[in-house]
């Protein structure tokens, strides 16, 4: 039997006739398992193996023996198999297709006696997909031990590209029969990814699906698949062009284009066409084929650029059906999307003025579409499991970005709610406006520095007409991690000078690159360790791979040549970490006047507090720098131990707790009895009630969200500083949780603007 395979087939292309009969079984007026199993008893005849089975995955990511030529019939939804066991269980688990000669003699071989399955040696199988969602796999198998030629795994991957399409359709019918009979409230967790909050009809976007799998005129293919990666060009370059698109979005979209134009790629596509696919099978099969090997590498950048990569897949099959761009008219005046995965530049096919909010089945903040999302000032949600399936077109949707919940058609109750937050949002904007050039000083006068944190051209536009003092913390890794290379000294030099333009004479504060942890360099050495938080990260990467930190040290002396030039250093851990990095920044100072650059006409040079041993070395490191910034979100995480990312332990602990209080005004009692000027840069800066704290443990100079800014001007302007101090100083000995309760109170007394 399996000598006859060997015999017959050389070349996947050869395989042509078994996959034209299969073409025939699609449009059959058949339910899909006679489909199927009519399918399976083709490839029998087809291929001469004894054996071909489906199997399909159920909900606890089990395998379920859905139909079958050759095994026991008895067998057919009887037998499950787990993700992983047994070798189809593996097939499934590693998303490729695998061939054993001896299967029953491999270790991983799972026995199921009620499938007879003892007298058959050899296995072959592929996993079936349907975009990337793991739907199944197909199998086939002789009596005899078999070594299965590679062409012949690629026409069994043909074939379950076919299932896939068969198999999708039932599985989406049931799944909307099964959402469309209730339309009950549902109130779902989520990841607050950009906080806000919005009211609206939810438009759910749907990736491009394949009309046809088969085609005989490879000619006719090729010409389409060309066409499309052309008109996709354009419609890239179109988007970066627009007079609205910033910098950092074209960046991202230029990546697009290096895909359109990867020769390789296209190659592929080509190859797969003359093998018998259309060709939004091929882009489909190869982009597919990608995405999973993208999915199973540890970089979390790589993983993230999946979502752009399905994007553009999208487009390209979109543009072969011959469709037009999402059409306006289909979209309610207050849209909120949902997607389970969503590119940047689909976002920016929307009319971006109906979307008023956005959740994604999975996200996290370096995601490009967030970046995208984050500049148009839309609140993000994200981490919601099968949402489009949990939510039909139209449903009303509550989303609220700033608790971490979305409403499913809520109740009258939360909708009341939602519009009064709403109103009142609008309201305190018109009042924030009204901001504008006051001055941030308390009541009682004291005069508090309020800065923005910045890292993207487009943070500077969400200030909104709100006067600050300057940019307290520029991120400088942003532009390092949207480029496609380490820029070099001349376009971190531009960056920097930009910014600088920007912010006329106010101060920027830019911080050395803060790479690892959760901001990865696609392009650079990435360890894999097991707890990168508490790894190779920040200053540990540029004080070991000192020529990235010279080179930006460079830039930042060139950028603000006959300006003050603030450089401040992060996750620094003891003085001595410190004083070696500032010796660098000396040596490039050196370099520079033996070169007769112009130089900067003063220098500050600073560190950040994030990691708990420096608060046992303070009273020294005062004696060395020009400023400290306090970046309370590492420190809490290291403080309490808590891991930042962790949405389930990350609140279980709070600033404003005596333990944290008394740490930050020892940090501000230091620096102040030291005359160093002292900050606070982590995100604690821009919370009102945790601001009103601050200031009242003395703390004059703020960083934060930039748009948080209006807010945190009216609460400086309606506080009395004096008053809080006291108020404070009474709690912090206090062994109670958190004084949060007891500061709303006061701040609900005094009439102090939250
Ligand atoms: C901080 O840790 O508080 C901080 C401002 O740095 P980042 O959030 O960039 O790690
Ligand atoms: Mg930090």
């Amino acid at each position: 039997m399996a000598q006859s395979l060997l015999h017959k087939q050389k070349a996947s292309s050869q395989y042509g006739d078994l996959l034209k009969s299969i073409r025939k079984c699609v449009p059959l007026k058949i339910s899909v398992e006679e489909k199927i199993n009519l399918i399976l008893r083709k490839i029998i005849k087809e291929l001469g193996v004894d054996v071909c089975s489906c199997y399909l995955i159920r909900p606890g990511d089990v395998l379920e023996l859905y139909a079958t030529i050759g095994l026991n019939p008895k067998a057919v939804h009887e037998t499950f198999l787990r993700l992983g066991e047994g070798l189809i269980g593996e097939i499934a688990l590693k998303q490729k297709p695998q061939a054993f000669e001896n299967a029953l003699e491999h270790a991983s071989f799972s026995y199921k006696p009620e499938t007879d399955e003892q007298q058959f040696k050899s296995l072959a199988g592929a996993p079936i997909f349907y975009e990337n969602v793991l739907l199944g796999v197909i199998s086939i198998q002789t009596k005899q031990p078999f070594v299965y030629p590679p062409e012949l795994l690629n026409v069994l991957q043909i074939i379950a590209l076919v299932m896939a399409d068969i198999l999708y359709s039932s599985v989406a019918s049931s799944a909307e029969k099964k959402i469309s009979t209730g339309h009950q409230h549902k109130k779902i967790e989520a990841t607050r990814l950009i906080p806000g909050i919005a009211l609206g009809n939810a438009y759910i976007h749907r990736r491009a699906v394949l009309n046809t799998v088969l085609a005989d005129d490879v000619h006719k293919e090729i010409k389409k698949l060309d066409a499309a990666l052309k008109t996709a060009e354009d419609e890239i370059n179109h988007l970066i062009m627009k007079p609205d698109t910033k910098s950092e979005q074209s960046d991202i979209l230029e990546t697009y284009l290096m895909f359109v134009h990867d020769k390789g790629w296209l190659q592929q596509m080509k190859q797969e066409i003359e093998n018998g696919l259309t060709a939004e099978a091929a882009v489909l099969k190869v982009c597919s084929d990608l995405v999973r090997r993208m999915e199973l590498t540890k970089d979390a950048y790589i993983k993230e650029r999946i979502h752009d990569f399905r994007d553009l897949t999208s487009r390209i099959i979109r543009l072969l059906h011959g469709k037009q761009l999402i059409s306006t008219k289909k979209l309610s005046r207050n849209a909120i999307l949902i997607a389970e995965s969503l590119g940047p530049a689909e976002l920016l096919d929307y009319d971006l003025s109906r979307i008023k909010g956005i959740v994604l089945e999975e996200g996290s903040q370096t995601m490009h579409v967030v970046i995208v999302a984050r500049s148009y000032n839309i609140p993000v949600l994200s981490g919601i499991k099968d949402i489009s399936a949990l939510v039909l077109n139209n449903d009303v949707l509550a989303l609220d970005a700033d608790r971490g919940f979305l409403y499913i058609n809520p109740a009258d109750e939360v909708l009341d709610e939602f519009e009064s937050r709403l109103k009142e949002q609008k309201r305190l904007q018109s009042r924030l406006t009204q901001m504008g050039s006051l001055p941030a000083v308390t009541q009682d006068g004291f005069v508090v520095s309020l800065n923005i944190n910045a890292g993207l051209e487009t943070d500077l536009m969400n200030v909104r007409g709100i006067t600050y003092d300057g940019i307290g913390l520029f991120r400088t890794e942003l532009p390092f991690m949207s480029s496609e290379k380490l820029p070099d000294v001349e376009a971190q030099t531009a960056i920097y000078r930009r910014v600088l333009g920007e912010m006329k004479e106010k101060p920027v504060v830019f911080r050395s690159l803060d790479i690892g942890s959760d901001k990865i360099l696609p392009y650079f050495e990435n360890r894999n360790e097991k707890n990168p938080a508490m790894g190779w990260r920040s200053i540990r990467v540029t004080l070991d791979r000192r020529a990235i930190l010279r080179k930006q040290l460079r830039a930042f002396i060139h950028a603000c040549a006959g300006k003050t030039l603030w450089v401040m250093f992060p996750m620094i851990s003891t003085v001595a970490e410190f004083t070696e990095a500032r010796k660098t920044l000396e040596l490039e100072l050196q370099h520079e006047r033996e070169r007769n650059q112009v130089m900067p006409k003063e220098i500050k040079v600073g560190t950040m507090l994030e990691v708990p041993s420096l608060l046992f070395q303070l009273e020294e490191l005062v004696k060395y720098v020009d400023f400290v910034s306090v970046g309370t979100n590492d420190l809490t995480q290291f403080l309490f131990a808590t891991d930042r990312s962790n949405p389930i332990i990350w609140s279980r602990y709070d600033t404003l707790s005596p333990p944290f209080l008394r740490m930050m005004q020892f940090v501000q009692q230091t620096c102040e009895k030291a005359g160093v000027e002292c900050s606070v840069c982590g995100e604690m800066a821009s919370h009102p009630l945790e601001v009103v704290a601050l200031i009242g443990l003395g703390f004059k100079k703020l960083s934060m969200n930039p748009a948080a800014l209006g807010r945190i001007k009216a609460v400086v302007r309606s506080m009395n500083q004096e008053k809080v101090h006291e108020f404070l100083s009474r709690y912090l000995s206090d062994t109670t949780a958190s004084l949060r309760s007891l500061l709303q109170a006061y701040v609900n007394d005094h009439d102090i603007f939250v």
